[in-house]
């Protein structure tokens, strides 16, 4: 792992194994980091965020070392997005195709910023003073020291989606990638350190989420957490940086519904709905595992998902023609199983896949259930893997209640041919992100983020890269 410039072993000297989802095999080891790690890590930021190499650098700098990264990340695409389908187990097409230039497009993005930092003048009004004698404005000045947890399911992607806007805005970081996937993130580093940032701006700390993890969303001397991840352990980072009054960034779980309205094309909506939920085998926090078909357009929309789930080709990640590849581990396989297995306990249906996929690697079948009741836990929960749940509604007030019947509000998809009627739902739907007749999207240009448990703050676009950002205001006396 990486420590300012130094490729380092964990203290103690333990190490993880990072296992090959479609065979479980182990492909190689990282350190197991731990607290003393961290420490070292949290401090080889700050030197470098207090010092003349980083510290010091002009927004140009920033700028040109991001533009250099981003080159450097697409010159190596090949090899990174082999690695990423290796490490996580994904199509190696989703890896080539959306995980490697969406992170190019995103660091390239943020570079711009990095020269577009701007605060305000503002005239004051002080009890005794005339105006004029008083000057007043605002810095937009870096946070400080960035602690960032990030989890397994788009590992390069969620890398960048905060070491990008961090070191656009000037601070350092401290990142700790999920312990099922941490290998983009130190090829990542490796990359940062040619693309010229000086040493300490980037540091990577593998390791697992309750020792490393939780030592570093507790640790003094970090000023902001940003975490992706579950709610329940963002709960848990949010409460350890409230200690510290530590910024918090949160993205967290989702149970994100896609609502369908009588006037649609069927087929049109069943492709919709099962990209929505089948798209990185359901590992995605954006992942539409709530499916509510208006009665009149039901069984069609039910057959065409039900048909696509039964002809999805199910294989490792780098197999030519894979359309669904492994869950990341066998935890998660086991995770996903026991859903299924309590949704038909609630008095679910199975109409489509339902078991483990194969007895080699974490495959799982691509599953729909019916007949799942509103309140069911696998329509309330996120299952995170490819099961839809998939429930009749009576037309738009009753979709629009029965969607905003959760503790999520990540996102949602309303399909509609009427654009009227389809917004006039959307806007009814308490979620940070909604689509209309298309699938969830990312842009970096576009505010990323989540309402009631889904978290606190946005990724991408303006916003979330102000997320970086401290306002100072200053006031000066001109007499
Ligand atoms: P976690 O929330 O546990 O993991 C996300 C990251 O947090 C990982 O880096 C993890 O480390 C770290 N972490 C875990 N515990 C702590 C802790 N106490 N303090 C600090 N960091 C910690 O998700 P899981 O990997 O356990 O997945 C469980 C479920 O979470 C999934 O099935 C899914 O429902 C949900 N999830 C949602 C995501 C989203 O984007 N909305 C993303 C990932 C998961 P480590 O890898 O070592 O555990």
């Amino acid at each position: 792992m990486l420590i300012g410039a130094d490729w380092c072993d964990a203290a103690s000297g333990r190490r993880l194994e990072v296992r090959d989802p479609a065979t479980a095999e182990v492909v190689t080891t990282v350190p197991a980091a731990g607290a003393e790690d961290v420490d070292r890590a949290v401090k080889a930021a700050r030197t470098a965020f207090e010092g003349r190499e980083w510290g010091g650098a002009r927004p140009v700098d920033r700028e040109r070392w991001l533009l250099k990264l981003a080159d450097l990340i697409e010159t190596h695409a090949a090899e990174i997005a082999e690695i990423e389908t290796i490490d996580n187990g994904k199509p190696l097409v989703i890896s080539q195709r959306v995980d490697v230039p969406s992170a190019v497009d995103f660091v390239r993005y943020c570079a711009g910023w990095a020269t577009k930092i701007e605060g305000t003048t503002v005239e004051p009004s002080l009890p005794g003073f005339r105006k004029n004698e008083f000057f007043a404005y605002t810095r937009r000045e870096p946070v400080g020291v960035v602690g960032a947890i990030i989890p397994w399911n788009f590992p390069l992607l969620m890398a960048v989606w905060k070491v990008a806007p961090a070191l656009a805005a000037g601070c350092a970081i401290v990142l700790k990638p999920a312990e099922d996937t941490p290998l983009t993130a130190l090829r990542l580093a490796e990359l940062a350190l040619e693309a010229g940032f000086p040493a300490g701006a980037v540091n990577v700390v593998t390791g697992e989420g309750p020792s490393a993890g939780a030592a570093l969303a507790a640790h003094a001397g970090i000023d902001k957490v940003a975490f992706t991840g579950s709610t329940a352990v963002g709960k848990r980072i949010g409460q350890a940086a409230l200690e510290n009054m530590t910024r918090i960034s949160l993205e967290l779980g989702g149970k994100s519904p896609v609502i369908v309205l009588d006037d649609v094309d069927p087929a049109v909506a069943a492709s919709g709905a099962a990209n929505a939920i089948f798209f990185n085998s359901g590992q995605v926090c954006v992942a539409g595992s709530r499916l509510y078909v208006q009665r009149k357009v039901y069984d069609a929309v039910l057959d065409g998902v039900s048909t696509i789930a039964g002809k999805m080709r199910i294989g490792p990640g780098l197999e030519k023609g894979t359309q669904l590849g492994p869950l990341v581990s066998e935890r998660q396989l086991d995770r996903v199983a026991g859903y299924v297995r309590t949704g038909l306990e609630e008095g679910a249906t199975l109409v489509a896949g339902g078991s483990r996929h194969g007895t080699r690697g974490w495959f799982h079948q691509p599953t729909i259930l019916t007949g799942a009741a509103a309140s069911a836990r696998v329509a309330q929960e996120e299952i995170f893997g490819p099961v839809l749940a998939i429930i009749a509604h009576d037309g738009d007030d009753d979709a629009v209640a029965i969607a905003n019947n959760s503790v999520y509000g990540l996102s949602g998809a309303v399909f509609s041919k009427s654009i009227e009627r389809a917004r006039a739902v959307a806007d009814r739907v308490r979620t940070g992100t909604i689509s209309v007749n298309g699938g969830s999207f990312f842009s970096p240009a576009v505010p990323f983020g989540g309402y009631k448990q889904s978290g606190i703050g946005r990724e991408m676009g303006k916003l979330g890269f102000e997320e970086y950002l401290e306002v100072k205001s200053v006031a000066e006396g001109v007499k």
